[in-house]
């Protein structure tokens, strides 16, 4: 009886710690917009990187043009011929190359050519809709998910490599020119026309189908959020000459950290992690965090109020191992005894659980991903609230589109609605009938070949 006492004590702790009532969210979403323009006027406050795209798709672009992504252990090349306002997408073609890991951490020149040779490969193909205008170089969007320093739409020098790549000589150097290089060596007559993330990417190609598109966000494995924003409105940029008085800006939202609620939980995950004291945001709301927060949770409920019985299931003191899509899978248990808990417990974990312990796992499980998506939904009014603080009317006025992507939000319903929730408490039900969240599939692809477009050399 004092084990379940102490349990659900835990539970009690863990939901007043986590809990987001409007207060709480209205702080997080007033202290995302005052970073916001820290970071707009100085290096405070959030990143706000710019990201030198000033001309968003119109739907009048014309021709063929390439698209390739780096950002994980794949890379993806595209080619798309677009047809302008009428025809717009004419056909496709698509590769996806898994990475062999000896190259992660091989040299620059030897990635570069690997990635050089896939884009080869599919230039190479034969297809009859897809054709490049006689005498001109094919041009290619590259979203590169890696953090750069940019200073302008076709160049960015590598800070440091992330996610597990260790390839060297690359650091210090323009990614754009170590690609056009490799390119040169495989005899490849071809050209980086824009240089982007895949957030910027995403709100391109979420624009080319809708022009009240103002925002986009990535929810998959780390998070980050884009907006188009006003040029005199980025005093860092004071003296940039724009034609069309507008720029994308990279939040670098992960960073935030102000108003959180946190726990202790969320303290050993910090204390424990490859970054620690950064990306706070990110690691409360996005999908690499979650399932490991809720491990830290389970643990400290078995070891002192012995939830899975008199020992601690050896497994539970591994990292990682209950994973953002096991929460998930765990949710959309609706079976009475909740017999698939418990069986992705003991897959997963080596767990063995009685019906009340899956019930408290349940508990946990929806703790935690309610305070991420009710946080997402705050950091996404925070960004609509600055942009509406700026010009009146402008967001909450007319329709406005929030573009989002990314495999959390796309396959965590209970995530995507908790988000909602936040959003529509937060602005009202009033302005958010004007507010359309959509989800913009695999839009970054399409938007990248866009941006290669708008930014051509030959426009
Ligand atoms: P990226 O790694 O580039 O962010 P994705 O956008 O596909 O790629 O996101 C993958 C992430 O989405 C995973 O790391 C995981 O956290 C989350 N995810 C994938 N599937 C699910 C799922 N079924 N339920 C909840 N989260 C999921």
């Amino acid at each position: 009886a004092v084990s379940v006492a102490e349990t659900s004590s835990i539970l009690r702790k863990l939901k007043e710690e986590c809990a987001t009532p409007l207060p709480v969210l209205r702080q997080v979403a007033d202290a995302m917009s005052a970073d916001m323009r820290a970071g707009l006027a100085a290096a405070h406050g959030l990143p706000m990187i710019p990201s030198f795209v000033e001309d968003l798709p119109t739907g009048n672009e014309k021709g063929l043009f390439y698209a390739l992504d780096l950002g994980g252990t794949n890379f993806r090349v595209l080619r798309v011929q677009l047809g302008g306002k009428d025809e717009r997408v004419v056909a496709t073609d698509f590769d996806q190359v898994s990475i062999p890991p000896q190259l992660m951490s091989a040299t620059c020149e030897e990635l570069f050519d690997f990635i050089a040779l896939g884009l080869a490969k599919l230039a190479a193909k034969d297809d009859d809709r897809l054709n490049l205008s006689p005498g001109k170089k094919g041009e290619i969007g590259f979203t590169f998910s890696f953090p750069v320093r940019q200073t302008s739409i076709d160049s960015g020098i590598l800070v440091k490599w992330t996610k597990g790549f260790a390839v060297s000589g690359a650091a210090g150097r323009d990614v754009v020119a170590c690609l056009n290089e490799a390119m040169e060596r495989q005899g490849l007559d071809m050209r980086v026309s824009a240089l982007v993330n895949d957030a910027v990417a995403t709100l391109a190609g979420a624009e080319y189908w809708d022009n009240d598109v103002a925002v986009a966000i990535i929810l998959g494995t780390g998070t980050n959020a884009c907006y188009v924003e006003q040029i005199d409105a980025i005093p860092k940029l004071q003296g940039h000459v724009s034609s069309s008085g507008k720029m994308i800006i990279s939040t670098e939202w992960g960073a935030f950290s102000k108003r959180l609620p946190l726990t202790e939980f969320d303290r050993a995950m910090d204390a424990a992690s490859i970054n620690p004291g950064e990306q706070i945001f990110e690691k409360t709301i996005s999908g690499m965090y979650l399932g490991e927060i809720v491990r830290l949770v389970l643990l400290e409920m078995a070891a002192t109020g012995e939830l899975f019985g008199k020992s601690i299931p050896e497994n539970l003191y591994t990292p990682f191992i209950l994973g953002t899509p096991d929460l998930c899978a765990m949710q959309q248990d609706n079976s009475g005894d909740l017999q698939g808990v418990g069986s992705l417990l003991y897959d997963k974990a080596r767990v063995e659980s009685t019906f009340s312990a899956r019930k408290t796992v349940l508990e946990v499980c929806d703790t935690i991903v309610k305070r991420g998506g009710s946080l997402a939904g705050a950091g996404i009014v925070g960004i609509l609230q600055k942009m509406e603080e700026d010009s009146k009317g402008v967001i909450f006025g007319k329709r406005t589109v929030v573009a989002i992507d990314g495999g959390l939000y796309e396959n965590y319903p209970q995530y995507r609605t908790y988000m909602q929730d936040s959003v529509k408490e937060l602005i009202g039900s009033e302005k958010s009938n004007n507010l359309v969240i959509e989800h913009s599939k695999d839009g970054s692809g399409i938007g990248a070949a866009l941006l290669a477009a708008s930014n051509s050399m030959y426009k």
